[in-house]
């Protein structure tokens, strides 16, 4: 296990109409699956590849 960085997505960096304030940490794989449960049941996104990869680009490494 090379990549244990501690990674997070803040949800206020998305253009949103909810003010959304959410920011979700944790391993790589965990922030892209809880940001894309939450992208899909709040923000009411639809699955896509288009959607992980705006996620995997929003992705920030923990300092
Ligand atoms: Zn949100």
């Amino acid at each position: 296990m090379a990549t244990m960085t501690k990674k997070y997505i803040d949800c206020s960096e998305f253009p949103s109409t909810l003010n959304c304030t959410l920011r979700i940490s944790g391993t790589e794989e965990e922030v892209l699956r809880a940001a894309r449960e939450h992208a899909i049941s709040t923000h009411g996104h639809k699955d896509s590849p288009e959607l992980r990869q705006q996620l995997q680009g929003a992705i920030h490494s923990e300092t």
